[in-house]
């Protein structure tokens, strides 16, 4: 197949964000409530309803930001300093950052070559006294093996703070992560699968740890304080009501888009494997429902120069290409503050796989998901032309 052809052809992948008049009616319906914060409407209020129901999980709350709701889920849960959480090396910088702007130390570990996700023996072997929480992060939409991390959680009686900013809608063995967890952070961030512009939800199964969450992302103020109170310290994480109008209509249309994914993701799967050099993320059977964030795929052996190449390439025909993260232990922020005091080369020693996955692979943005499986095809065959060129030759 030859590249320029395809080129030619356009590939007009669907857009994002997606919205239509149900965006529209719901912005017009928190304009002309009252006020337009949380507690001068109803927006904010009833998204937080249908997404906990959505997710089956007892409370939501709607913050500001994925990284915000990182921050209140673990504050909420006593991280602070000198406490330690366990976090996967991959994985977008919040995750860490989110623990070390509370003074806790991050304790990155290795992941799974495959799925990507938080290898479970190296969460256990760094269990320490201090460690108050292991983080998941559930990469491209794909849950962590849930069984040995419960299993984990309960026999280090550490409790498990979910990142699910990819992971909307996901469910394992037919439970919806809402249900299993007791704290999940969601994003909803431009790129997210479910957006308004920027935004965050905390999931709860407790509601002790909700009440504590709701006076934490209000500096300290119930609901109804008329008298500044502020029970407890705090910031301002609450979200408009503009954004969570934005989100009811963006969580109505969720599922029917995870269907045309979960339909599409083992296409393309397919597709990319076939290709020499090319090996797609990973699956797990029990990840029953994968609402696919990200296409992801390695490319064993590239170099720096060759994937930023592929990835060039792939964009200028008009796949949303990415090169992965970084490992969060090789940036200069995760040595700012609350650093670790192992140093990079041990930590970087005891992470062979992250270290191998942040220089080989490459992510396609959702939207590539949501095209037609004609649209698969030629992706794929982009792919295995551009992959031959840059890195065979
Ligand atoms: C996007 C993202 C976040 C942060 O979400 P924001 O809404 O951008 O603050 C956290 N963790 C992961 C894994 C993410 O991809």
């Amino acid at each position: 197949m030859d590249v320029i052809s395809i080129s030619r052809r356009n590939l007009e992948l669907p857009n994002w964000p997606q919205y239509d008049d149900s965006e529209k009616v719901a912005l017009l319906r928190a304009l002309e409530q009252s006020g337009w914060w949380r507690f001068g409407g109803q927006e904010v209020s009833e998204f937080e309803k249908e997404f906990a129901e959505y997710h089956g999980a007892r409370n939501a709350l709607a913050v500001t930001s994925g990284t915000h709701a990182l921050e209140l889920a673990l504050q909420v849960i006593g991280v602070g300093p000198g406490s330690e959480v366990i976090v996967p090396a991959f994985t977008f910088i919040s995750s860490s950052q989110a623990v070390q702007r509370l003074g806790a130390v991050a304790v990155p570990v290795d992941v799974d070559p495959d799925t990507y996700n938080i290898d479970v023996r190296a969460a256990e072997a760094a269990v320490t006294e201090k460690t108050r929480a292991i983080m998941p992060v559930h990469m491209a939409g794909l849950l962590a093996d849930l069984d040995a991390l419960a299993k984990l959680s309960a026999d280090a009686s550490v409790p498990l703070v979910h990142d699910a900013a990819h992971a909307q809608g996901a469910e394992w063995r037919g439970t919806p992560l809402g249900e299993l967890s007791t704290i999940a952070a969601y994003s909803f961030q431009n790129g997210k699968l479910m957006t308004a512009g920027e935004g965050g939800a905390v999931t709860f199964s407790d509601s002790h740890e909700y009440e504590t969450a709701f006076l934490r992302h209000s500096c300290g103020r119930p609901p109804t304080d008329r008298v500044y109170q502020h029970k407890m310290s705090g910031s301002n994480f609450r979200m408009n009501e503009f954004s969570a109008s934005v989100l009811r209509a963006q969580l109505a249309r969720l599922g029917g888009q995870i269907d045309v994914r979960e339909q599409r993701w083992p296409v393309l799967s397919g597709l990319l494997a076939g290709i020499p050099g090319v090996l797609p993320q990973g699956t797990d059977d029990r990840c029953t429902r994968n609402p696919h964030y990200m296409a992801m795929f390695r490319v064993p052996g590239i170099t720096v120069e060759q994937r930023r190449q592929v990835v060039d390439e792939l964009i200028s025909h008009g796949i949303p290409a990415f090169v992965a993260f970084r490992a969060i232990y090789r940036t200069d922020a995760f040595w700012e503050m609350a650093a670790p005091t192992t140093d990079l080369d041990t930590i970087a020693a005891r992470c062979p796989n992250v270290e191998a996955i942040t220089g080989d692979c490459i992510w396609l943005h959702h939207r590539t998901l949501l095209g037609t499986e004609e649209q698969m095809t030629a992706v794929a065959e982009i792919v295995a032309d551009v992959v031959a060129k840059v890195v065979v030759s």
